[in-house]
């Protein structure tokens, strides 16, 4: 079974979103025969469906929630109703935050009847889903409750980066070989918002074990720094395979890393 992902959006942060620069469909994933849809936030349900080939949201197995954010989480419902056939076929797993379903909800209570069952994400703990096996890391610094995942296929780990200000001891938490992170900001190492800038990404960089970086979720003045451009030039500086992700790319990882 082949494993990919497909950057349904690369949106980052309010003003990229709202004005849909790109896309804030965020990740459809496919590892292990399993379809997982991690962050779904506002045109994800839009934008599967308009994909070529069509994406179909009844073949997904899951949801996952790294936070709940808009950008994140705006598409949610629609994608459980999706998902689950309005309701009708009651099938699926989400998996978030407790903050996403208990405090100020991004998830409907009543959809929630329509899946097979909702786990809730809490920090270093592992999780399954059919075949697949992926893990938390330790809590983000972020506004609202947030994690990022470690997915665990054979011979190969695939280490998502979500929103997060950078914190000491951040690049072990995510030892893939295959790293996803999403940068919001261009050189503001201090900044006040909770995200990650290119000067923090160096860091990681520098620490990581990865050997294919893909860069997403991009912030205005990154869009505007031409994301490519900065990808090449992370790439000459680190000696890494650096990419940056566009709307509607799919990234097979299958002998892309191996260990
Ligand atoms: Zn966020």
């Amino acid at each position: 079974m082949a494993n990919s992902i497909k950057f349904i959006g690369t949106a980052g942060a309010r003003f990229v979103v709202a004005k849909q620069l790109r896309s804030s469909g965020s990740l459809w994933l496919s590892f292990q025969g399993v379809n997982l849809y991690m962050d779904p936030g506002p045109g994800a349900l839009v934008r599967c469906l308009a994909s070529k080939p069509k994406l179909d949201p009844t073949k997904l197995d899951g949801i996952l929630l790294s936070h709940k954010h808009l950008d994140h989480s705006g598409d949610t419902n629609a994608m459980i109703e999706a998902m689950t056939e309005g309701g009708y076929r009651r099938r699926g797993i989400l998996f978030a935050p407790e903050d996403a379903m208990e405090e100020d909800p991004v998830v409907f209570r009543y959809v929630r009847s329509y899946l097979e069952r909702v786990e809730v994400l809490q920090e270093n703990e592992n999780y399954s889903i059919e075949n697949l096996k992926f893990s938390t890391a330790k809590r983000h610094v972020h506004s609202v409750e947030t994690y990022g995942f470690n997915f665990h296929l054979p011979g190969l780990t695939i280490s998502y980066i979500t929103d997060t200000k950078f914190f000491p001891g951040l690049p072990s938490q995510y030892p893939g070989e295959l790293l996803i992170l999403n940068v919001v900001l261009l050189t503001e190492p201090q900044h006040p918002i909770d995200h990650l800038s290119l000067e923090d990404v160096k860091e990681i960089l520098k620490e990581c074990r990865a050997k294919t970086v893909v860069l997403t979720h991009f912030g205005m003045r990154i869009l505007q720094a031409k994301p490519w451009e900065v990808a090449e030039r992370l790439s000459q500086e680190t000696g890494l395979k650096v990419i940056a992700a566009r709307d509607g790319m799919t990234l097979e990882v299958d002998g892309l890393v191996r260990k």
